[in-house]
């Protein structure tokens, strides 16, 4: 053999040639039932039958992990819908229900769409936030489980129930978002619980308890500014630490971080080390943002992700991770190439943290969840982000120059 198109699932070992793995540099590896068996092995080692893939100097990367997105809404693929929304938050909130009853977006099949772009693109894990709420009810959730259990060979992906329109401003919303948990929603998500609800403490009381119940992880979009944003970021820190939920929690976008009195923002960036509290920011380039580095020097777990791709909320993204991880290197004026691969940590390993993948990397005993694309180093492939990339599965090509190699099971 010899032709990666024919790694597919039944292929027990594939033998990747003259790769330069990342924090590794160039080596060969070996591929058994789905995982890393070894670098450079003795080519005695290397089954008869092996695939064999010649990388020819090619940057290998883990597979990219796609940790907050809202696939259960996009509008890809459904025409131009021109945003005419207002300019607050509450805006967005009412226009995104107004469009979801005006054309009808079925979560199942948008979120296919999202998933296939995406994989293209080299992710093979995805936090995908799903919104839950007196309007659509359970429909997105039902949606987002038949979409994962029909690409699961091709990816990872865990489901946070969302309450995108707020919770105690929504009677029956809890019950909802319970509900969901029962029916195989992962995480369980919560929102600017003084700026949407203004009951900050009930809030946060309601989403910490169906974590405590239901034994499942939190994670919570905290848009709210400054000093607002840094009390609400207090009451879940204090959560966390009385529930013993450290390792538990992520703060999604976490803007207050990077809008405080710079000694009240590191005191904060402390307690979220502490905790073992994770912060997500996509780097948005319209507000301030969580600083990168500094939640590197705290020890913070940093995680990224393309939050809405062409929704209601906003016109733009593609799903490529790596385009996100030019965006937090623009953002976070990184340009020597440890800071540009300081942002591509959080499109990869932090992810990875976030969801547990214990089995993620590059590292003998891993899952073979790989990208593989033309570049001269790590930071090149960042910022030249190839089109041409390879994307493996548990060892199996699953897409290739943009392509999905193989169709769902
Ligand atoms: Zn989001």
């Amino acid at each position: 053999m010899g032709a990666d198109q024919q790694v597919s699932r039944s292929t027990a070992s594939v033998f990747i040639k003259d790769v330069l793995v990342w924090r590794r540099g160039l080596s060969d590896l070996l591929l058994s039932d789905g995982k890393i068996s070894a670098f450079d092995p003795d080519p005695k080692t290397i089954p008869d039958n092996a695939v064999i893939v010649d990388g020819k100097g090619q940057v290998l990367l883990p597979g990219l992990v796609e940790a907050h997105t809202h696939m259960d809404k996009t509008l890809l693929g459904m025409g131009w819908h021109p945003n005419s929304a207002g300019p607050l938050f509450i805006d967005k909130i009412d226009n995104e229900r107004r469009i979801r009853r005006e054309i009808g977006i079925d979560p199942r099949k948008q979120s296919e769409k999202q998933l296939r772009l995406s994989i293209t693109k080299g992710s093979t894990h995805f936090r995908t936030h799903v919104d839950v709420d007196t309007e659509c009810g359970l429909a997105g959730i039902e949606g987002l489980l038949a979409t994962r259990e029909a690409y699961r060979h091709m990816m990872d992906m865990e489901i946070v129930a969302f309450p995108q329109s707020g919770l105690m401003i929504r009677p029956g919303t809890y019950e909802l978002l319970d509900a969901a948990l029962h029916m195989g929603a992962d995480v369980v998500g919560g929102l600017d619980p003084c700026a949407i609800d203004r009951a900050p403490k009930e809030h946060l009381d309601l989403i910490f308890g169906l974590s405590e119940r239901h034994g499942k992880p939190v994670d919570i979009h905290l848009h709210e500014p400054a000093e607002l944003g840094a009390f609400s970021m207090e009451l879940i820190i204090e959560r966390t630490r009385a529930l013993g939920m450290q390792g538990h929690v992520t703060i999604s976008h976490a803007f207050c971080l990077g809008m405080t009195d710079r000694s009240y923002a590191r005191h904060l960036m402390s307690q979220l080390a502490q905790e073992k509290i994770a912060i997500m920011t996509h780097g948005a380039p319209s507000r301030p943002v969580p600083p990168i580095a500094e939640c590197y020097e705290f020890g913070i777990t940093v995680c990224s992700g393309s939050d809405g791709i062409r929704d209601s909320w906003g016109p733009y993204g593609n799903g490529d991770m790596l385009e996100r991880a030019m965006i937090l290197g623009l953002r976070n004026n990184f340009r020597r190439d440890d800071e540009v691969e300081m942002g591509l940590d959080a499109c990869t390993y932090g992810g990875a943290k976030v969801m547990k993948s214990t089995k993620y990397g590059l590292d003998v005993g891993c899952d073979a969840d790989l990208v593989m694309m033309p570049a001269k180093a790590i930071a090149h492939a960042v910022v030249e982000r190839p089109a041409n990339r390879t994307v493996f599965k548990k060892g199996s090509i699953v897409a290739k120059s943009g392509v999905i190699v193989e169709g769902p099971s």
